[in-house]
């Protein structure tokens, strides 16, 4: 017997097929079979009313730390996917060639939901940090060794081009060593935009076409994508030019309210919508997953169907499995992401304390990874 679910009922969001409306879902064996009104359900299959919800294709989080007990900051991906229409989390280099092989055993293998990864350019990810804190510990070689052996999961290359990453060394090395693991690969580099060194500037221009800049909302008069007028930097829409994508990263240090305005003010709004889920950022006042964060966007003025984009289509494409994920076009997998707007006023804090009443958001009712549901903790 094929195992098949229907949703039926609720309003399609579907960014990639271009669909925006009332329709139905029927996935079969874990694929995506057929959408569209009034389609044939077969006996047996089980079956979602989501009357008055909206229905997209699962969540993809691209920045999120799903390493736990191995780094101190990650969570546990399945609780948090179940509860936030979250089908597939990117770990944004907790792990390093080092530490991969207990990333893929204990929290790919085993989570229902689907974990991918940048690798980190440090082999310790971050067990420690300051993680590229001593030469020894950034190795290209090593790394696009473990890249090569992991092409199933390893989606990309992580740097953190920070000060806390670098330690005493004070280089932008890290960002050359990751872009030169990504060419040799064919992948991307998320570049993690922190406090100097390296400049902005200097890490910024290290990235080609496809590379992705995250924690790019960020409020620090020194790595904010706007200049203090408010105008959106020339380097950075020279980058947004040559195919640099810029990221949310939202977490409890790098989404700022003001700057947020600035940008869409100028109509600058986020490539990807990643949550830097980690242990202080999943907590209060921030309270940080992806449907917060696409709310963040969406009260900003940024079209329902485009945060829609930004955390489904948008996403995969830029890690290179837009034939696979984030679509409910038949064949892809059966990944569903069951939404509904709340309309109760709310207070969001950004990550520096500042607070804005938002008037309708985005709240996760159920999260299905190949048709089949996450149960809630
Ligand atoms: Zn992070």
């Amino acid at each position: 017997m094929p195992s098949t679910l229907a949703i039926r009922g609720g309003t399609v969001i579907d960014p990639a097929s271009g669909l925006h409306g009332p329709t139905d879902v029927l996935i079969v064996d874990g694929k995506v079979a057929a959408v569209g009104e009034g389609i044939v359900v077969p006996a047996g299959a089980t079956v979602i009313d989501a009357s008055g919800c909206l229905v997209t294709p699962g969540l993809i989080d691209l920045h999120a730390h799903v390493y736990a007990s191995v780094t101190p900051l990650s969570i546990d991906p399945d609780p948090l996917a179940a509860r936030s229409g979250t089908s597939t989390q990117v770990d944004a280099g907790s792990a390093g060639a080092a530490t991969f092989d207990g990333f893929r055993r204990f929290i790919v293998e085993p989570s229902r939901s689907r974990v991918l990864a940048f690798l980190n350019i440090s082999i310790i990810g971050l067990a420690a940090m300051p993680e590229c804190g001593y030469a020894r510990f950034v190795d290209a070689n090593e790394t696009l060794r473990v890249v090569e052996a992991n092409r199933d999961v390893i989606v990309g290359v992580k740097v953190r081009a920070s000060r806390n990453a670098l330690g005493e060394d004070n280089t932008a090395e890290p960002v050359r060593h990751a872009v030169a693991v990504g060419r040799a690969a064919g992948l991307p580099v998320m570049m993690h935009l922190g406090d100097p060194p390296p400049t902005f500037e200097d890490g910024l221009a290290q990235l080609r076409g496809g590379d992705i800049v995250t924690h790019a909302w960020k409020g620090q008069p020194i790595t904010r994508l706007v200049e203090r007028d408010g105008r959106v930097k020339a380097e950075v829409r020279a980058a947004r030019d040559r195919g640099v994508l810029f990221d949310i990263g939202h977490g409890s240090g790098s989404f700022n309210w003001g700057v947020a305005r600035q940008l869409a003010d100028h109509g600058f709004w986020p490539d990807t919508i990643s949550t830097d889920v980690h242990t202080s950022s999943i907590k209060a006042p921030v309270s940080i997953d992806m449907p917060a964060t696409m709310t963040r966007l969406w009260h900003l003025g940024m079209p329902l169907g485009d945060v829609v984009a930004a955390a489904t289509s948008r996403a995969a494409t830029a890690i290179g499995w837009g034939d696979r994920i984030g679509s409910l076009a038949p064949g892809h997998c059966g990944d569903v992401a069951i939404l509904r707007i709340d309309e109760t006023p709310i207070v969001l804090t950004d990550s520096y304390g500042a607070a804005e009443t938002v008037t309708r958001r985005l709240v996760a009712v159920s999260t299905i990874v190949g048709g089949r549901v996450l149960a809630r903790a």
